[in-house]
């Protein structure tokens, strides 16, 4: 008998088959049991008429508890009522593996309850939906750079020195030396687009974020592209087409995931319409005073409040051009017109979920780049090969950042980026 899953089943209509799944729920009558039954790949139901299978055979199929995993064989129907289109009439059910006391009901427990059983909430079809875009999400991102000349390069997670802000390293040993585990990969990346032009990276980063907010992951996963010969104007078409091809895969290969997370579809739609909208550090200070965020100056880095509300004014994602050099890394390249901001944008995502992109013009003159260096006090011999880009052969270039849980968390409309990824890290949780 042919063994398929359950997405397969549209093409073996009227044929008998076998699936292994487990119960995800159950009802039955005196007559007639219906088992709703997941495999993976999606959900659909068999149906166990007990005139047809017997009476012990059907005793079997009702008494069957959730999460008890089956072999299932049977004829495959098609099923206009259901949503998925397609059944099973049950001929016969061998139990592989027994449930007693399935523990979760997600609609029925905290958050905290949930988080402790991950490992079984992974099963819910709410969190089976967020992992089939996140995997369309995935894929999507090796199809664009991949459509559009970019290699994938794997900078080193083992690090010694930092890219940036030090506060939130993690630190380990290496040997008889200090490491870091990466939080970004850019300066490797940069090497990278030194040799072979456009490249990206996709592997996990980490950051000891001291806060606890809806957005950020101990541990994330963060694609960052780099290309050489551009600037940042045409690394912001750059960063468009990615996030609004993104959209648009999701779209066309997560119909029935978006379905399930209630995603408003119309949304998402006009997030596949370009260009972005831009607007400048300057102007979103002034936007922010006039609507009576009194708090903010000049200077500033926003939070998620002033992102929250920048955004809510477009309805698309929105590009916040040239912030202000002093909040910035040591490596952005400043605007050619005035010394007080850099060449660098952040993509706000619309409907309050913050920044989902960070990138910049890289500084390229070897003498900026050594006084960067020395004003933002760090030890310039950690930086000798990162210098060396800009002695032999620099170019202009320009990279970004996209944090794949952030962008699966909005692209799915749910409320916490702690869903977006199979076994979250978060301040106070290691576990599972
Ligand atoms: P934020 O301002 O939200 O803390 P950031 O400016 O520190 O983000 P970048 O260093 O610019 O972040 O990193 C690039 C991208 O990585 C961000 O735009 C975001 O999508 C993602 N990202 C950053 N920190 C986290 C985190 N702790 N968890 C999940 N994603 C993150
Ligand atoms: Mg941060
Ligand atoms: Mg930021
Ligand atoms: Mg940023």
């Amino acid at each position: 008998m042919k063994r398929i899953t359950i997405n397969e089943a549209k093409h073996h209509v009227g044929e008998t088959v076998e699936i292994g799944a487990w119960v995800a729920n159950k009802r039955s009558s005196g007559k007639i049991a219906f088992l709703q039954l997941r495999d993976g790949s999606a959900y659909f139901q068999g149906v166990v008429v007990k005139s047809e299978v017997g009476d012990d055979m059907f005793q079997l199929a009702k008494g069957l508890n959730q999460e008890t995993s089956i072999l299932v064989r049977g004829v495959i129907q098609e099923d206009s009522r259901s949503k998925f289109g397609y059944e099973m009439t049950v001929t016969d059910v061998e139990v592989v593996g027994e449930s007693q006391d399935y523990p979760i009901t997600p609609k029925e427990h905290g958050t905290e309850f949930l988080m402790d059983h991950r490992h079984l909430w992974l099963r819910s079809s709410k969190q089976h939906a967020i992992m089939q875009i996140r995997n369309e999400i995935i894929l999507a991102t090796y199809v664009f750079f991949n459509d559009n000349g970019f290699i994938k390069i794997d900078p080193p997670i083992l690090t010694a020195n930092a890219a940036e802000d030090t506060t939130e390293l993690f630190h380990t040993e290496y040997f008889d030396q200090d490491a870091f585990l990466s939080q970004s990969g850019q300066l490797y990346m940069e090497a990278a687009a030194m040799a072979f032009g456009k490249v990206f990276s996709f592997g996990p980063t980490f950051r000891a974020e001291k806060s606890k907010t809806r957005r950020h992951l101990i541990e994330f996963w963060m694609i960052e592209p780099e290309m050489a010969f551009m600037d940042q104007d045409q690394s912001l078409e750059v960063q468009e087409q990615y996030v609004a091809f993104l959209v648009q895969r999701v779209l066309d290969n997560c119909e029935h995931a978006l379905h399930v997370l209630d995603r408003d579809v119309d949304l998402l739609k006009k997030y596949t319409e370009l260009p972005f909208p831009r607007i400048s550090y300057d102007d979103a200070v002034v936007l922010l005073k006039e609507n009576g965020f009194e708090d903010i100056e000049w200077g500033d880095d926003f939070g998620s409040p002033h992102e929250t509300f920048i955004a809510s004014s477009f309805d698309k994602p929105v590009f916040i051009l040239n912030y202000p050099k002093a909040i910035k890394p040591f490596y952005m390249k400043p605007h050619p017109d005035r010394d007080d901001v850099v060449l660098c944008a952040d993509m706000i995502a619309p409907e309050g979920y913050g920044e989902i992109i960070g990138g910049s013009e890289r500084e390229v003159d070897f003498d900026k780049l050594q006084e960067a260096i020395k004003k933002f006090g760090l030890a310039e011999e950690d930086y000798s090969w990162y210098l060396d880009l800009r002695k032999y052969g620099t170019v202009p270039h320009s990279g970004f950042g996209l944090g794949l849980e952030r962008a699966v968390t909005w692209i799915c409309g749910t409320e916490h980026i702690r869903e977006s990824i199979p076994f979250p890290r978060l301040l106070n949780r290691i576990y599972p």
